[in-house]
């Protein structure tokens, strides 16, 4: 029996609802680059699996939009209601973001692409990103909450890691010159 705090999961998304969230996502990321922001992006989905409730951009390189979102979650919703929630990121959350999504009580976590990417993408010993090599489930593994985890996704993967290549390139290209 579904505790307080706890309470029924919603359905899982359909294939529909599942894409249109990640084409915001992405859609999102896009904006986050011509605003001069890092390519992280991180939304709050409601129950329904389609309403998006809160939007993040990377603020820092301390201030990741996942744990930024899923602090403002805490600070707008209940713990119960965030429990029937999803945080869609087009990166797989850090371990840094994973342990806020975790306090914060984000039922599902789905993500686009995985964390290994990134580090190919950004290169070895970039200051810009010291990718952090630890698989979000393994966060979440080590916790007392049977958070569920969706991702990597073959077809938005591919999308990210496009998208987000077009910010590290130069980075990655002006270290190696
Ligand atoms: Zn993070």
């Amino acid at each position: 029996m579904a505790s307080s705090k706890f309470p029924e999961r919603p359905t899982l998304p359909t294939k529909e609802q599942f894409d249109l969230c990640f084409a915001e996502t992405l859609d999102a990321q896009v904006e986050a680059m011509k605003q001069g922001k890092r390519p992280f992006v991180a939304l709050l989905i409601g129950p329904d699996n389609r309403t998006v409730l809160l939007k993040h951009f990377s603020i820092s390189h301390v201030d990741h939009a996942e744990a930024s979102l899923a602090r403002l979650a805490a600070i707008h919703y209940t713990q119960e209601y965030l429990w029937t929630c999803a945080l869609y990121s087009s990166w797989e959350p850090c371990a840094m973001c994973a342990a806020t999504c975790y306090w914060a009580n984000i039922g599902r976590v789905v993500y686009a692409a995985r964390e290994t990417e990134l580090l190919q993408l950004t290169g070895e010993g970039n200051e810009e990103n010291m990718t952090l090599n630890i698989p979000c489930r393994e966060i979440f593994a080590k916790g007392q909450k049977d958070i569920q985890v969706i991702g990597p996704v073959e077809k938005w993967e591919k999308h990210t890691v496009e998208l987000s290549d077009k910010y590290w390139r130069p980075i990655r290209e002006n270290k190696m010159a």
